[in-house]
């Protein structure tokens, strides 16, 4: 059965594009003590270079551009990962754009907690919720819209 609670030690996955990689390590230094008390993990690059910089464990998938966006969005619909800190490069297309688009996608359709910028991921992490469980809300749209379909024939 799947599991659509966030438990109160999430699964976080950190990405971030080359030209915010530095402001995502800040960023992980900044809440270093909150981030220590959860699972990490992200993207090659991102997971490494995070590790090296602040000492915290993280668990690397495949480089963004080898897969790796891909292979997060994977473990969101497997229930693995439940909350998702991107930061991503707003003024550079990247090869990798539709994996990217799709990482995105599915944060929406599981109802994971998802920052793509500074402000929200500091909002995130200061959130009631960040101490406890949390129940998501994640609607199958398909079957949803099979049976309004079915219902109109
Ligand atoms: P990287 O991938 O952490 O391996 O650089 C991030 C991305 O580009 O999506």
């Amino acid at each position: 059965m799947d599991n659509y609670k966030i438990g109160k030690q999430k699964n976080i996955a950190l990405v971030a594009h080359d030209n915010r990689k530095e402001e995502l390590i800040n960023w992980v230094k900044e809440n270093y003590n909150t981030l220590s008390k959860h699972f990490l993990m992200g993207t090659g690059t991102t997971a490494r270079l995070i590790s090296e910089n602040t000492g915290l464990p993280v668990k690397a998938f495949k480089s963004g551009p080898m897969g790796g966006d891909q292979q997060i969005g994977a473990s969101i619909v497997n229930g693995d990962i439940d909350f998702l800190i991107f930061f991503c490069d707003p003024l550079t297309a990247q090869p990798h754009d539709p994996d990217v688009k799709a990482l995105l996608r599915i944060s929406v359709v599981y109802d994971i907690p998802a920052a793509m910028n500074r402000s929200t991921a500091d909002f995130l992490l200061n959130s009631k919720f960040m101490e406890g469980e949390y129940d998501r809300n994640i609607v199958d749209y398909y079957s949803k819209i099979r049976k309004e379909l079915l219902l109109n024939l």
